[in-house]
């Protein structure tokens, strides 16, 4: 399978201009080629080809307004154009819709060429940063990353890149790795069950509570609150006297620009909060080393319409939970299963197989009228999608075909 890592990059303040010029470049070639496209697309419903824009780039790069394009490495704005070329082409084949232009809100990134990338421990280098080719200047090439990685060296490199998040740069690369193979596999799977009033709940008795019920969130949720209406008053007092026309342009000042970086960071603070604590619960379970892992196939466009707890679904990321936990399983060689949509985890009875019709959301606890079972129902959940597991996986083994 692909793994992909994503490293902190320390860059000096030298560094840190080389690496505002890249992206810029980048984002600038971008910006040229798909004007060059929409226009020739315009004229003649064709689209032009890679190699055709790059023998323009060469001479665009020998015209005296866009010299400083030289200071580039050869490998950026190449693949701005190419990365632009496959979206036109998409979008001429009718799959997108109309591309557009980047501006200063879009993400910084830029490509590196993997043939010449050379990465250590704890240093990585990016091409062409020093003009000089001196031994003494090359320091300027070498990038120091946040922590100690193990990149392997016999394998291809895949798409290394160099992106900005608003506040850190960052190093992403992909690269082939086989899966680990277990030798301490249990022999018993685990289902999970995803709940709204604790994140997951699984058949081996560990349940995963809500984060977004947590202290520390709610703290957070109340500052970014906070920071939002303090913007808002300000934006009143100082456009008090513009009349209330449409379109009209809201004057911003130094201090508003200033909170509005302070609150990209709280959203930013509250999304690594999350990220990691579903990191830290799928790492959680894979590591009892099941045999297989269960989770109910859930389609959360049709939940979260006309549910009016559409918004607590949203903050749990279970889209996320259930991708970590699929690459994961990959990963370390673990049967992943997915429950069928209709598959009834909820109203089924777990000692007679009775089905309910109903289940309101409040009962929080499953009452069987056939047999007497009262059990939680999250809980009977998970025993039921680990039951599914088992039985899928031994219709698989008698080579019969699920359906
Ligand atoms: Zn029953």
């Amino acid at each position: 399978m692909y793994t992909t890592i994503r490293v902190h990059l320390k860059p000096n303040n030298k560094q840190k201009t080389k690496l505002e010029l890249y992206s810029n470049a980048a984002k600038f070639i971008y910006n040229w080629t798909l004007e060059k496209q929409l226009k020739h697309y315009a004229e003649t419903k064709r689209f032009l080809k890679n190699g055709d824009l790059r023998k323009e780039l060469t001479v665009l790069k020998r015209t005296e307004e866009f010299k400083w394009l030289q200071d580039v490495d050869n490998n950026v704005p190449k693949q701005a154009i190419k990365d632009c070329c496959e979206v036109f082409l998409n979008y001429y084949n009718g799959n997108i819709a109309k591309p557009k232009f980047k501006n200063s809100n879009s993400k910084k990134s830029f490509y590196q060429d993997p043939l010449k990338l050379k990465i250590t421990e704890s240093y990585i280098k990016v091409a062409k940063f020093a003009k000089n080719t001196k031994a003494n200047k090359q320091k300027l090439n070498w990038i120091r990353l946040g922590e100690k990685v193990n990149v392997p060296k016999d394998t291809p490199l895949c798409n290394p890149r160099i992106i900005y998040d608003g506040k850190y740069w960052y190093f992403t690369v992909s690269f082939l790795q086989e899966s680990l193979v277990n030798a301490k596999q249990n022999n018993k799977g685990i289902g999970i069950d995803l709940g709204v009033k604790n994140l997951a709940i699984c058949s081996d008795g560990v349940t995963y509570s809500n984060i977004n019920k947590s202290g520390t969130v709610c703290k957070l949720k109340d500052k970014i609150k906070h920071t939002q209406r303090k913007i808002q008053r300000k934006y009143f007092i100082n456009n008090k006297n513009q009349p209330f026309t449409k379109g009209r342009k809201l004057h911003k000042t130094s201090n508003i620009s200033k909170l509005d970086k302070y609150l990209k960071d709280l959203y930013k603070r509250l999304y690594n909060i999350r990220v990691n604590y579903l990191h830290q619960a799928t790492a959680n379970i894979i590591k009892n080393n099941p045999k297989f892992i269960v989770l109910e196939d859930i389609s959360i466009k049709g939940i979260i319409k006309n549910n009016k707890y559409s918004k607590y679904i949203l903050e749990q990321n279970w889209h996320k939970f259930r991708w970590y936990i699929e690459y994961k399983c990959l990963k370390n060689n673990i049967q992943f299963i997915l429950a069928d949509k209709w598959f009834p985890s909820t109203k089924k009875c777990i000692k007679c197989g009775n089905i309910k019709e109903f289940i309101h959301i409040k009962e929080r606890d499953y009452i069987c009228y056939s047999c007497g079972n009262i059990i939680d129902r999250d809980i009977q959940a998970s025993l039921n999608l680990e039951e599914y597991g088992e039985k899928q996986l031994t219709l698989v083994n008698k080579n019969i075909p699920i359906r």
